[in-house]
């Protein structure tokens, strides 16, 4: 009897493990859907960028300091006005051309009329950038432009005045070459992305919605043909993203006893908040390796190694590790689930006065299967404690979910494999907040900038050194091309 159970068991085992096996084996990528002969084929009539011209004109927007401070009073307006200025003598065909209007003063929205007209689409890019610190460790000053070693260098050369130069250098090719769309196409150019976006690509939205164009999908930044940048992945990825995180600040207040610190009662606002803020950290914010996470992963998985590929070919029995694996890294995390930062603290003002109340604000990126109000509810049950009151300060839903089996990701898709080659196509989610959360509400926004990078090019992005190569600049060009073109 034990030997037929032994038997049994052992016989269960190789099954599972064949099952195991045979599923890793098979777990591998599918033809390229996206990549069409046509959209690898070099395109008749093929418009050649210019690096030069490119590179100058990259080189010149970045020379503006078109900065966004927090406080909008110090904002430099003159510099966004000279820069509005030097687009239109430096892209004169294109301000022939196009229509364009000027909402709050800074933000540029332009239409190319299609012969057809009765849908659109809308290309976007911010040209505001964020101040400079640490001016002294840029190997080249951040608002000088400069053109060397094959990369041009400087504030805005990654985020994102690349992608507004490139996509203003592919229209005024296009429109050299005589060609019209069959559709509208509107650019807009927006000014304040890096303080909130509320000026620009809102008024932009709100323009298009009340003249009620059928935008039938938008693109924007967010992300990027990253390379090197997955772990088990050396394929560069292009990770068009289809959601945004949302953003909320809870502030979290105790109450307590004030008094001498001399003879503290047991429990003080501070002890209070403490315990709050150590609940927080021992439950993370339920998340998991579904919905938009789980389709990227588990297209990533297929490109990994064998020994990665026995986990996500088996997600019915090794979720819970990939889960934890995931969890335990800041960027697997934040593709799991809603995030939790402590940021700010304050209790008494001087060290030998109990406090009677202490505060503690907690930044959370809401996950697009968490909203506000489920958000704030799941923390006052986790804190569990009536003591403490909880504000919720900005805040801001996560994105809806854009479709990745629809024209606008198909088209992005192609065009950045036509550009970039062989890359791995995967539909992702922002981390941060863009100015996308505005252009979700009226259609299915996009976000990706056609540019390949790596760690250290990431590591310029409001940080030291920012820059971008040439040639990345003239394949996004190439991109938009392409982009433009197919509609
Ligand atoms: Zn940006």
């Amino acid at each position: 009897m034990i030997k037929k159970i032994a038997l049994f068991i052992a016989l269960s085992l190789f099954a599972l493990l064949t099952l195991i096996l045979y599923r890793a084996y098979n777990f591998t990528p599918a033809p390229a859907a996206t990549l069409t002969a046509e959209a690898l084929a070099p395109q008749q009539n093929e418009l050649l960028p210019s690096p030069e011209v490119i590179a100058n004109h990259l080189s010149q927007a970045i020379q503006f300091r078109t900065i966004s401070h927090e406080q909008k009073a110090s904002s430099a307006s003159t510099e966004f006005t000279a820069f509005i200025d030097w687009l239109a003598k430096t892209y004169p065909l294109l301000h022939q051309q196009f229509s364009l209007q000027r909402l709050n003063d800074y933000t540029l929205l332009y239409k190319w009329q299609g012969k057809q007209s009765d849908r659109a689409v809308l290309l976007s890019a911010h040209y505001d950038v964020v101040p400079v610190t640490g001016e002294s460790d840029w190997t080249y000053p951040p608002f000088d432009g400069m053109i060397a070693e094959d990369y041009i260098w400087g504030r805005g050369a990654l985020d994102d005045k690349s992608a507004a130069i490139a996509l203003m250098e592919a229209a005024t090719l296009l429109l050299s070459s005589g060609f019209q769309p069959e559709q509208d196409i509107y650019i807009a150019l927006t000014h304040d992305e890096e303080i909130g976006s509320q000026n620009g690509a809102r008024a932009v939205a709100e323009q298009l919605r009340s003249n009620a164009v059928n935008v039938a999908w938008s693109l924007d930044e967010g992300s990027f043909v990253l390379d090197g940048m997955i772990p088990g992945i050396t394929t560069p990825v292009a990770s068009i993203n289809v959601a945004e995180k949302g953003y909320l600040t809870l502030e979290l207040v105790a109450h307590g006893q004030g008094g001498h610190s001399s003879m503290p009662p047991q429990e003080t606002a501070v002890s209070i908040l403490a315990a709050a803020i150590v609940k927080l950290k021992e439950n993370p914010v339920p998340g998991g390796l579904e919905g938009l996470s789980k389709e990227m992963y588990l297209n990533l998985g297929k490109h990994m190694d064998f020994g990665k590929r026995i986990l996500f070919a088996n997600t019915w029995l090794f979720k819970p590790v990939i889960e934890s694996v995931m969890g335990s890294l800041p960027s697997g995390n934040a593709m799991l689930r809603t995030t939790t930062a402590p940021t700010m603290l304050s209790g008494s003002v001087k060290a030998n006065v109990l406090p009677t109340i202490a505060t503690a604000k907690v930044n959370f990126r809401l996950h697009p299967r968490d909203s506000v109000a489920s958000l704030t509810e799941w923390v006052r049950t986790v804190i569990d404690d009536d003591r403490i009151d909880i504000n919720a300060i900005q805040p801001a839903e996560a994105s809806a979910i854009s479709s990745s089996t629809e024209q606008g990701f198909i088209q992005i898709a192609q065009q950045a494999r036509r550009v970039h080659g062989d890359v791995i196509v995967v539909p992702g989610l922002t981390i941060a907040a863009t100015d996308s959360r505005y252009y979700g509400q009226i259609t299915n926004a996009y976000r990706f900038n056609p540019m390949v990078i790596d760690n250290q090019d990431l590591a310029g992005f409001h940080g030291i050194n920012e820059r971008i190569s040439i040639d990345n600049m003239t394949k996004a060009v190439s991109f938009y091309i392409g982009l433009m073109r197919s509609q």
